[in-house]
């Protein structure tokens, strides 16, 4: 087990465990480090916040996902998520049932069970999982240093070199840019500026304690008698989706109202612009008064929004010694609930792919990075796509035709609802640990690699 430190003082390597940077401590960051530390990695991630702001929402992540955090023994005890077990449409003005699907036994339909997380909740497990020492095999690279407070301003993707805001520069073997949806250093990979386009649609979120929305007469009625899963109400007039499910145990309600985007709300700090119930209720008055109650449940300053982005596909992602994850690599809309979700399959791909290689063999780790878009571009591109469209994705030729640019399997049939059994089979019935053992066993093998490189230095 390496317990030398990654960089020594005078800037020289210290030992001889592989090195990966990684530019961002968000869900595909703090993945990719668990991952890439299980494979024997040495890692250090580039956090431009201080993690003060925690994020009051929640986050569903389906068996494709979960499977990971399990392989990880990522401790769901201290999480409490909830297993999400149906999906309800209902109309948003009388409350009538348009249609509902249980699926108690979703896990041995897709092989495992599916999640809902309080974001913080989750973010802490995976934080936990990549920085605890105790969580150690003699496999593991050296518990995950994450630098707060440390922005990253440019990649060299060949040379493997991180450039600081503080004027200092690292080199890695390899390099994770995970800097969201908002990326800036995507830019040094695809070797122009990310055309982040703005989706015209917004979202509301806040949570309440359930342990109110239980004690209200109407509200209640919503969710007594029911498995836990989404409920999404609906008013196709005004082209407005408040959807909601319960995290921590189920002891908390979390809602996401999506609709048009308002005058005057929202910014780029994706979860934290305040926005007043008044404004909220305005945009609900075609619901049900035992919904809006659940409005009135919040906490003064505890509703928030956002505008949401989506970005063109990209063709690889990877260039040199850096790879791109996340939002960063493929920013979506909500609408299958799966874009945190394919960060962490991609994590799973780097675990397979990177278990064991020498860091310093270019032409091992190029050929790694190679097996990574194949594996990653169609799955990535696929879910960003059908979820850029929305709900009617497949209803659209065009859409089709942009999806097969990158995917040749089988798609729902027309007229197929997000999360409903096509889509679920499609997007989260997927073992990424066993596509990319797959991949890496047809894949040639490298004999005496390539050029050995130094890096893991700091070089400013
Ligand atoms: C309303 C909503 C609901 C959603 N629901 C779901 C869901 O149910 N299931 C699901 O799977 N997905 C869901 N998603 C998507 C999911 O939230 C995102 O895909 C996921 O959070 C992206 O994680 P990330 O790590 O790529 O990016 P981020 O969470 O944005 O993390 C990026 C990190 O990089 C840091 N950073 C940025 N720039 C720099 C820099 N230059 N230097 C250093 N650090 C930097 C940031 O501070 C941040 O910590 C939802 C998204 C939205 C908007």
């Amino acid at each position: 087990m390496p317990s030398v430190p990654v960089q020594d003082p005078a800037g020289e390597r210290a030992n001889t465990s592989p090195c990966a940077g990684i530019v961002g401590a968000g869900i595909a960051g703090l993945s990719a480090a668990i991952a890439l530390r299980r494979a024997g990695w040495d890692v250090e991630i580039f956090e431009r916040s201080q993690f003060k702001n925690e994020i009051g929402a929640a986050i569903s992540l389906p068996s494709n996902a979960a499977r990971v955090l399990d392989h990880w023994q990522f401790d769901l005890q201290k999480a409490a998520p909830v297993p999400n077990q149906s999906v309800r449409l209902v109309s948003a003005d009388q409350l009538t049932t348009i249609s509902q699907e249980d699926y108690p036994d979703i896990a041995a339909q897709l092989g495992h069970a599916c999640w809902s997380f309080h974001r913080v909740d989750l973010h802490r497990g995976l934080r936990d999982l990549a920085t605890d020492p105790a969580v150690q095999d003699d496999t593991f690279g050296c518990p995950v240093e994450v630098r707060l407070g440390c922005e990253a301003v440019g990649v060299d993707c060949n040379l493997g070199k991180i450039q600081l805001a503080d004027g200092r520069a690292v080199v890695k073997d390899l390099v994770v840019i995970a800097d969201g949806a908002h990326s800036r250093l995507v830019g040094n990979l695809i070797g122009h500026e990310p055309q982040l386009q703005v989706a015209g649609r917004s979202i509301y979120r806040w949570l309440v304690p359930m342990s109110d929305v239980l004690a209200h007469a109407e509200a209640r009625k919503l969710y007594v008698d029911e498995l836990p899963g989404f409920l999404n109400l609906q008013d196709p007039a005004k082209g407005v989706f408040w959807i909601s499910y319960t995290c921590r145990g189920g002891d908390i309600l979390n809602n996401a109202v999506v609709h048009r985007t308002q005058a005057g709300e929202g910014d780029q700090d994706l979860w934290h612009s305040p926005v007043s119930k008044e404004q909220v209720l305005s945009m609900l008055d075609n619901f049900h008064p035992s919904a809006k109650s659940i409005v009135n449940m919040a906490s003064e300053d505890g509703i928030k929004a956002h505008h949401l982005f989506t970005r063109p596909p990209l063709a690889s992602f990877v260039r040199g010694r850096a790879v791109v994850v996340g939002d960063a690599a493929h920013a979506m809309l909500p609408t299958h609930a799966a874009g945190g979700a394919i960060a962490v399959e991609s994590a799973a791909t780097l675990e397979v792919l990177f278990k064991g290689v020498d860091g310093t063999d270019e032409a091992v780790v190029s050929q790694r990075l190679q097996l990574f878009d194949k594996l990653r571009i169609p799955r990535c591109n696929l879910t960003m796509l059908v979820s850029n469209a929305g709900p009617q994705a497949l209803d659209n030729p065009s859409v089709i035709k942009e999806v097969r640019r990158f995917y040749s399997g089988p798609l729902p049939e027309q007229g197929s609802q997000p999360w409903g059994a096509q889509f679920r089979e499609l997007l989260f019935h997927h073992d990424e640990y066993r596509a990319a053992e797959l991949a890496l066993a047809q894949a040639p093998l490298l004999e005496n690699g390539g050029a050995k490189v130094e890096s893991c230095a700091i070089v400013g």
